[in-house]
C-alpha cells in the first residue's frame, strides 16, 4: 500500500511559503491508518518500550495507536496550560514561529524506555524539545518514530543523539 499517495500537499498553510503535509486522508483510510501504525512500530517490536510519548495535537493521532500497538502506556506532551497536574516545560523553534511544550513531571519513572512518536519532522525543533523533556525526567529515549520527514530541512541535525525511524522522506 502506497501511503505517500494518501498524503495531501496544502500550499501556503498555515502561512505563505509552507507546504503543509496533510495526513487526514491517511487517518481516514481504514487500511492506510492500520498500515501506518504497523510499519511505524516495526523496528521497535523487540524493544521493551514501556511508554510512547506523543506531541499535541496531530502527533496524538499517531502516537496513541502506536502505544497500543507496542503494549505501552501513552504520555501526552502538550502546549502550555493544557496539562492539569505539575509540569516541566521546554521552549522550541518551529518551521513557522516558536512555542513551548509541557509534560507532567510524574509521566514516567526514571529509566523507563520511551519512544517518541510524531506525524512530521520539519526543522526537528519540536522533537528535540520533546526529547529534552523526556530525558530531563530520566527517560531512556529509545528513538523517534515519525511518519513524514522533510529531509530537505535537515531536522536530523537537531536530533543527532537519538535514532530516527521515518517512513516517508521528502528531499
Ligand atoms: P519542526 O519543529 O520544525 O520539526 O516541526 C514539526 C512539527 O510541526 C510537527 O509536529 C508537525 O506537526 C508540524 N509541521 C511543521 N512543518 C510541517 C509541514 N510542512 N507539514 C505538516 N506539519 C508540519
Amino acid at each position: 500500500m502506497d501511503l505517500k499517495q494518501l498524503i495531501r500537499d496544502i500550499p501556503d498553510f498555515p502561512v505563505p511559503g509552507v507546504v503543509f503535509k496533510d495526513i487526514t486522508p491517511v487517518l481516514g483510510s481504514t487500511e492506510g491508518f492500520a498500515e501506518l501504525i504497523r510499519v511505524l512500530a516495526e523496528p521497535f517490536r523487540d524493544t521493551p518500550i514501556t511508554k510512547v510519548a506523543g506531541i499535541e495535537a496531530r502527533g496524538f493521532t499517531v502516537a496513541a495507536p502506536m502505544a497500543l500497538e507496542l503494549n505501552a502506556g501513552f504520555i501526552p506532551i502538550r502546549k502550555p496550560g493544557k496539562l492539569p497536574h505539575e509540569t516541566a516545560s521546554e521552549e522550541y523553534e518551529l518551521e513557522y514561529g516558536s512555542d513551548k511544550l509541557e509534560i507532567h513531571t510524574d509521566a514516567l519513572e526514571k529509566g523507563e524506555k520511551v519512544l517518541l512518536v510524531d506525524d512530521v519532522i520539519a526543522t526537528g525543533g519540536t522533537a528535540a524539545a520533546a526529547v529534552t523533556l523526556l530525558r530531563d525526567l530520566g527517560a531512556d529515549v529509545a528513538g523517534i518514530a515519525v511518519f513524514i520527514e522533510l529531509t530537505f530541512l535537515g531536522g536530523r541535525k537537531a536530533l543527532d543523539n537519538v535514532p530516527i525511524h521515518a517512513i516517508i522522506g521528502y528531499d
